[in-house]
């Protein structure tokens, strides 16, 4: 028996022939060419079919996980119009006399390595996302065109091997023959990790070279929740997965009857478990999950990976889009939190020792209106399309929130003044992250209509442990006294003004604290979709009456 390690990307377990697929492509190979006319006009007719393909394709992803996990597939559309690209591809073909199928293939590859030396998440995925549209564009050309994929991998179920697959090759393979997938590179956040999850197929990537060829129709098992392939288990190992695997059925298939049911505990107190979300794909999952709504969406995504900020148009569809898709539920959205380790190098801030301590979140907004006003004008536009709230994050004093009043009225005053339509009447919360916020909440909570605990920054900050270096692991400590003792001034503060408080912060969901926290008076829980029903199912569990706990 063989361990390899990778990374999970889906929590299950699977055991079957590992099979490596090799797609359907070929090395284009170069051929001078005479009649570039010719060649140009091939380029344009297989964008047309690709085009096509992609947009049948986008329907039936859409039809199977999703709007949110199909939109990739727009995505690779609008590539196909790229202007670089296209110009790319012809100046190859009308400067070096070379076939269509040789210009395609070095110029995605050339716009691969660009996007990867970036060196980041989002530039990869674009990187894997040119391979994937000239690979497309150079099967349409060598007419074996063929969209279905069936007959490249066995007809017995099996384990799917690769150095990493296109996104449309993992949602092209007909599922009931995928058992699971083993990548030797990839990434979790690529979109194929997430169209894997949407699929729920257990997944690994990163498993690396030893990931042989040579194991090639040989029985192995993938367990998703250690991150770990084993080829050829032996006899123990096949039983204790085979034990883990029904195990977890039974958990899942427990968790999946508590869909539709109320988060009350056993003494009829009834909380709100919310969703928090940075992607409309977490949107979606939050749905799937049954989250009462949304409690925590981090809007500052809209502001990373991009060259120039996003404007008022971009925000405004992307928030509607969130609101309409929650129907008539609540979203909170939390206005832009950059900095620290969320850097956006086109705002042109200046470099910091102390990133964590800096110009961070609201700081941001309040230094810089003009930027602010943006997203502000947005949210309130966006608000007439759902059940909108905005939260402020990294508050710390009274005086903020004294500067974000007036810089929203100056807003509304304006939207007015243009015609523009919006709502007026959003509700407004902040975040208990810093100490200094949990120690005036008093004073804080007269101002809001409510709060909602960041436990990861009130962590960090209250025991000045930086919360990205993981060198200092042996002293982080969660569930620190000091974290928990502010939690509950907190929330007396938010009770004694008649509003209610939630915890947004990973801690949320930790069910070994939830009793603790309903306690204290936590009204609400916002936590990842996929813990919405365990937390759903400890709520269930609890009974409050009798003793206080320390
Ligand atoms: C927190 O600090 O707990 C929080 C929810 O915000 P973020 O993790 O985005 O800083
Ligand atoms: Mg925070």
């Amino acid at each position: 028996m063989l361990t390899l390690q990778g990374k999970s990307v889906f929590r299950d377990i699977c055991i079957g022939p590992i099979f490596f697929y090799r797609g359907r492509e070929r090395e284009a190979v170069r051929r001078p060419v005479e009649d570039k006319e010719e060649e140009l006009g091939r380029f344009a007719r297989a964008r047309e079919e690709a085009a096509r393909q992609l947009h049948k394709l986008y329907e039936t992803t859409r039809a199977r996980v999703g709007e949110a996990n199909a939109a990739i597939f727009e995505i690779h559309e609008m590539m196909l119009e790229d202007e670089e690209y296209v110009e790319s591809v012809r100046n190859l073909v009308n400067t070096q006399s070379v076939n269509l199928e040789y210009a395609i293939q070095t110029t995605g590859e050339n716009f691969a390595r660009m996007f990867r030396s970036m060196g980041d998440d989002y530039m990869d995925q674009r990187a894997q996302d040119v391979l994937d549209i000239s690979r497309r564009l150079i099967r349409i050309l060598s007419e074996e065109g063929g969209e279905d994929l069936r007959d490249l991998i066995p007809e017995e179920p099996s384990i799917i091997a690769a150095d990493d697959l296109m996104p449309s090759e993992t949602v092209q393979l007909p599922r009931e023959l995928v058992l699971g997938f083993v990548m030797r590179g990839g990434s979790v956040n690529s979109h194929t990790a997430i169209l894997a999850r949407s699929m729920g197929i257990p997944a690994l990537v990163e498993v690396g070279g030893e990931l042989s060829d040579e194991y090639d129709g040989l029985n192995a098992a993938v367990d998703g929740y250690s991150g770990v392939v084993c080829v050829e288990p032996d006899e123990e190992t096949l039983r204790l997965l085979r034990e883990k695997k029904e195990q977890s059925d039974r958990h899942l298939a427990a968790l999946h009857l508590l869909k539709g049911q109320d988060n009350v505990t056993r003494d009829g107190r009834a909380i709100r478990v919310f969703a928090n979300a940075g992607s409309l794909e977490d949107v979606d999952a939050a749905c799937e999950n049954d989250a009462g709504g949304i409690g925590l969406l981090r809007s500052e995504i809209l502001y990373l990976g991009r060259e120039s900020e996003p404007d008022e148009e971009t925000q405004f569809a992307f928030y509607r889009k969130v609101l309409e898709r929650m129907g008539g539920k609540e979203v909170i959205i939390r206005t832009m939190d950059i900095g620290a380790d969320k850097k956006v190098p086109y705002l042109g801030l200046s470099p910091e020792e102390n990133p964590a301590l800096g110009l961070r979140a609201i700081r941001i907004c309040l230094k810089r209106p003009e930027l602010f006003k943006v997203q502000l004008r947005a949210l309130y536009r966006a608000g007439l399309y759902g059940r909108l709230r905005v939260m402020y994050p990294m508050i710390t004093s009274p005086e903020e929130l004294i500067r974000i009043r007036r810089i929203e009225e100056e807003v509304r005053r304006e939207l007015k003044e243009e015609g523009i339509a919006f709502e007026r009447d959003i509700p407004t919360g902040i975040m208990i992250e810093t100490p200094a916020a949990a120690l005036v909440s008093g004073e804080l909570a007269g101002m809001v209509d409510f709060f909602s605990v960041g436990t990861n920054d009130l962590t960090q900050y209250t025991l000045a442990l930086d919360r990205q270096n993981a060198g200092l692991e042996e002293f982080a400590d969660s569930r620190h006294r000091a974290v928990l003792k502010l939690i509950g001034m907190a929330a007396e503060s938010a009770h004694r003004a008649g509003i209610w408080i939630g915890i947004c912060g990973e801690l949320g969901a930790d069910v070994s604290l939830t009793e603790e926290f309903l306690r204290m008076g936590i009204d609400e829980l916002s936590v990842s979709p996929a813990m919405i029903l365990p937390l759903r199912q400890q709520i269930r569990r609890l009974d409050l009456r009798g003793g206080k706990r320390a």
